[in-house]
């Protein structure tokens, strides 16, 4: 009974396709792309009507489609402003670039880039992230409108899960709004300790030295010795796990007091 509710057309083609799959005898033809000769299976080229690429092109193919693939998610992704990563680009810091590839060479190193507003450090933060993509790392940012918003209506720990698997992490702009820094500390010490545990990559940008950090902490409301010792150990972790660069002077190396 159960033959008869399966249309004769789908038995007679699904066994023909399969069965001229099945020859796997090899013959020698021209390849689609360049025209070299090589081995194809007979059987692929009677079902597809193609002879297929030799390794040489089916590897620049594959190389093709990953980066078209790359850019579409970069198109998709990666904020407007910060599409353009030509190190051509006018607002380009040359300087604090060479000073971040010789003190962390390896993209996984958890990077601090410190300075004022238009050294380029989030533009230097999108490109180490870009290479990054590139090496098949999954990649996410937190923008500072973002964190904010996150710490202003108390959504800190659903922001810290979205990114909870991201390999390398950038956190731009922290410390930017005003009258939120111990906050701001709080998420920060959660998500660094998070993300050391698991040996994931952060890239954090900042307009503040460290050494402000503290001095602003200590202007805090009702500041006690307790959230001075929770702001020194942020920044304990910072000294210890992160390569600081300051934009502003590259080549004065850990000036910054992160
Ligand atoms: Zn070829």
């Amino acid at each position: 009974m159960i033959d008869d509710q399966i249309p004769p057309t789908a038995t007679a083609f699904s066994g023909g396709l399969s069965e001229i799959l099945c020859d796997d005898t090899l013959v020698e033809l021209p390849c689609d792309q360049c025209g070299a000769l090589g081995e194809v299976a007979r059987g692929a080229v009677k079902a597809f009507g193609v002879n297929g690429l030799c390794p040489d092109c089916d590897a620049k193919d594959l190389e093709e489609r990953r980066i078209k693939s790359l850019r579409e998610w970069w198109r998709l992704h990666c904020p407007y402003e910060y599409h353009d990563t030509s190190t051509e680009h006018k607002e380009w810091n040359a300087e604090a670039w060479q000073a971040l590839k010789q003190r962390a060479p390896d993209l996984s190193e958890n990077v601090m880039l410190v300075g004022s507003t238009g050294s380029c450090k989030s533009r230097a933060m999108v490109l180490r992230m870009k290479l990054a993509l590139n090496k098949g790392k999954s990649i996410g940012w937190i923008w500072s409108d973002e964190l904010d918003a996150a710490i202003d209506t108390r959504k800190t720990s659903a922001l810290l899960d979205s990114v909870a698997e991201i390999s390398v992490l950038g956190v731009d702009n922290i410390f930017s709004a005003s009258g939120s820094y111990e906050n701001y500390q709080k998420f920060l010490t959660n998500l660094v300790d998070r993300r050391l545990r698991r040996k994931q990559t952060t890239i954090i940008t900042t307009r503040l030295k460290g050494r402000d950090v503290t001095e602003v902490s200590q202007s805090w409301n009702n500041t006690t010795r307790a959230d001075n010792e929770r702001i020194q150990s942020l920044l304990r972790r910072f000294r210890g796990s992160f390569v600081t660069v300051d934009f502003d002077n590259p080549n004065q190396g850990g000036g910054s007091g992160w």
